[in-house]
This record gives structure tokens, C-alpha cells and sequence, in this order.
């Protein structure tokens, strides 16, 4: 794949008029605008089902009919969020050249735009902003260890992401736990919420039994360890049975056929990463007679081990992520961050700038899932304006 660097992109597309560097399907400006709005109708709908079904699906319980509703007035809202996003690029860029800039730039073209179309996030209630915001924090992470890695900075291997997974791990599921404290709880997106720290404490006992006083939680220990590994590994399992089957509805049979035990992997990670955490929780607990914040720490990291089934560099820098999310709210709550600094949604117009003039300039360390989210929520009219520009750089070079 080709790199634009700054020198080449401004040589090959600068004087170009937006009519063939942005939109070459059309000489009109309008024209182009509402075919881009519908293409993204439709594309940011379609990925919005996908989001909101593996959301669902990851809580683990029923939803009643109220919350359906509510499911579904989020999902319309998320939807024009999307599609705000994904058409507004191309009009920007006819208006900004239009009004201001005489050539296209580097950072004007990509960059510039697609901060300032961050703003739709306002569309988004606060507590999806923020998740939002985490999950956009984390792709910037990938972007730059990917970056640092084709630089030939650092390597990156499964081992070295388990054990950044594990070492994040124990330090989040601390933070969780000291959160719960709080009248205020961080709006969190993880595969599980560990307890509120009990303040009831006993005996010390031995053997694995019934449950000790202290344990956060009411049914025998061995239950509570089984039950939540059994059902985790369920959602691990139904997440890979969607992503495999989805693509090939038409020919369900042939999916199923083609199911592995590889994808039998996430389950186990998500199974493996909760039954470790709540059994070493639960020996300490026994072991101790009383619960602590502090047994989160080796919970976390000998839980964090699982990950090791299924590697993926955004997971193994999600906790880290998520702690600083945490420590983030702490700062807001107790006043070290003024409460009318929009934080939230300014940080997540810069990462959807940094990480949409990524896909454009350097497709190579761009992360997957921003390939795969504009590829979708555009319906594949992103990947025609990428290759437009790698087309002209192409040519421009010797
Ligand atoms: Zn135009
Ligand atoms: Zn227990």
C-alpha cells in the first residue's frame, strides 16, 4: 500500500479541484452531497444493528418491552450521529476549498474536516459519548504502537500484548472496584462489572465449600465461579457465531459447516478471563475472612492470562484505556477538571480526525476496525475516495 506522506499528497493532489480529488463520481458539488447522505443512511443504519445486537447480547440478561423501546430510540439517535459523520466529509471539503484554501493540504483535507464533524457526537446521549470516546482513545493507541512498530521502534508479539493485557488488567479491575465506591459511577463498557468491595466480615476457611461471609456474593462459591465462566463463554461463542454467520445468512448451512474449534477461542478468553477473576477474588476472600479492593490486583492480572487465547492488540491496550477513563472521572469529580470544559467531545473530535486522516494517509497502520467502520458506515464510498487520492499520488510519482 502506498504512504501519502505530506511531500507526494500535496504534489499530486494539491491544485486538484474537488470535483476529481473528492468526489469523482459527479462534477456537481450537490449531487455528490446527497449521494454520499445516501449511501450513509443506509451504511450507518446497518453497522448501528450490528453495534447494538453485540451490545445486547454482551449484557447477558432479557430486555423488557421499555427498554426495547429505549434500545431503539438510542439506536435512531446513534444512526444520524453516524451517517452526520460519514456524508459530512465531502461537503466540508468542497466548502472549506471553496471559501478558504485555494489547494488541498495535508492536514486540511482529512484532517481538518473530520475533526470538525466530531461534533455530531453530540448527537449521542453523555454516557454513550463516553464510551465512545474510550473505544476512539484506544484506536488512537493502536495507531501509534502501529506506527512505532513500522518505524521498527518496537515489536509487537501475543506474548508481549498478554502480558500489557495482564498488567492493565489487575490495575482496571482496582479501579473498578475503588469506583464502585463512588456515589458516581464511570459509565463502563467491559465484559464485566466485578462487586461492590462487601464490608462483611468472618472466619477464615479452607477447603471450597459453601461460601465464605466475606465473598461479594450469595450463591456457593464454585456456582458463582462456574456460572459466570459458562455464560461469558457464551457470549464469546454467540459473538464468533454472528461474525461468521452474519456474511453468509443466505447459506446457513454452509456457515455452520465452516465453523471451527478456533472459533471456540473468544469464548474461552471471555470464560476464562471472568472464572480466573472471580476464583482468585473468592480464595482470597476465604482465605482472609474479609474482602478488599486490593485482592482486584492479582485477580486481574492472573485473569488476564485468558487473553491469551485470542490476541488482538485493541483488546490488549483496552484496560489501559479504561483506567485512564477512570482516573479521568476522578479528576472531573473532584474538581481538578472545570465541570464546563466539554473534555469528552473535544478529545473525541481530535481522535476522529487523527484516526479518518489515518485510513486516508497511512491505510498500512491504520487500525482494522476504522477501515471496517468507514468501509461500512459509508457504504464503500470511503474506500472509493482513498483510492482516488492513492491513484493520482501513483501517478505523480516518478
Ligand atoms: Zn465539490
Ligand atoms: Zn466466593
Amino acid at each position: 500500500m502506498v504512504e501519502a506522506s505530506k511531500f507526494w499528497f500535496e504534489k499530486a493532489c494539491g491544485s486538484s479541484e474537488c470535483k476529481s480529488l473528492i468526489h469523482p463520481w459527479t462534477d456537481r458539488c450537490c449531487d455528490a452531497t446527497t449521494s454520499m447522505l445516501w449511501h450513509c443512511i443506509r451504511g450507518s443504519y446497518k453497522f448501528y444493528a450490528m453495534v447494538y445486537l453485540i451490545q445486547i447480547l454482551m449484557r447477558g440478561k432479557k430486555l423488557g418491552k421499555k427498554e426495547i423501546m429505549e434500545q431503539f430510540r438510542l439506536y435512531l439517535k446513534s444512526g444520524i450521529f453516524g451517517l452526520t459523520v460519514g456524508s459530512s466529509f465531502v461537503t466540508l471539503n468542497c466548502i472549506f476549498r471553496k471559501l478558504f484554501f485555494s489547494e488541498f493540504s495535508y492536514y486540511t483535507t482529512v484532517l481538518l474536516p473530520c475533526t470538525v464533524s466530531g461534533l455530531a457526537v453530540y448527537f449521542e446521549p453523555p454516557h454513550r459519548r463516553v464510551l465512545v470516546v474510550n473505544l476512539f482513545v484506544n484506536l488512537v493507541f493502536e495507531y501509534w504502537l502501529r506506527t512505532l512498530e513500522m518505524k521498527g521502534w518496537l515489536r509487537r508479539s501475543p506474548g508481549r500484548e498478554t502480558l500489557i493485557f495482564m498488567l492493565g488488567s489487575a490495575i482496571f479491575f482496582y479501579c473498578m472496584r475503588r469506583d464502585r465506591e463512588n456515589e458516581k459511577r464511570t459509565p463502563l463498557f467491559w465484559f464485566f462489572t466485578p462487586p461492590k468491595v462487601s464490608k462483611v466480615t468472618g472466619e477464615p476457611m479452607t477447603g471450597f465449600k459453601g461460601k465464605s461471609p466475606a465473598c461479594p456474593h450469595r450463591e456457593p462459591c464454585l456456582n458463582y465461579v462456574l456460572k459466570g465462566t459458562a455464560q461469558l463463554f457464551g457470549v464469546g461463542c454467540a459473538m464468533t457465531m454472528l461474525r461468521t454467520i452474519i456474511p453468509k445468512i443466505l447459506t446457513p448451512t454452509k456457515a455452520l459447516k465452516s465453523l471451527k474449534f478456533s472459533h471456540l477461542r473468544l469464548g474461552i478468553f471471555f470464560g476464562g478471563y471472568i472464572g480466573i477473576y472471580r476464583l482468585v477474588n473468592c480464595l482470597l476472600c476465604r482465605a482472609h475472612g474479609k474482602d478488599s479492593s486490593l485482592y482486584a490486583l492479582p485477580a486481574g492480572f492472573l485473569a488476564g492470562a485468558a487473553f491469551r487465547a485470542s490476541p488482538s492488540t485493541p483488546i490488549a491496550l483496552a484496560p489501559v484505556t479504561s483506567t485512564l477513563q477512570i482516573l479521568g472521572s476522578w479528576a472531573y469529580q473532584k474538581g481538578m477538571i472545570p465541570e464546563g470544559l466539554p473534555l469528552v467531545e473535544l478529545l473525541y473530535c481530535l481522535c476522529q480526525g487523527i484516526l479518518f486522516h489515518a485510513r486516508v494517509m497511512h491505510e498500512d497502520v491504520c487500525p482494522r476496525y476504522i477501515i471496517n467502520l468507514m468501509h461500512t458506515v459509508t457504504s464503500n464510498k470511503a474506500d472509493e475516495i482513498q483510492a482516488a487520492f492513492i491513484q493520482k499520488i501513483l501517478k505523480a510519482m516518478p
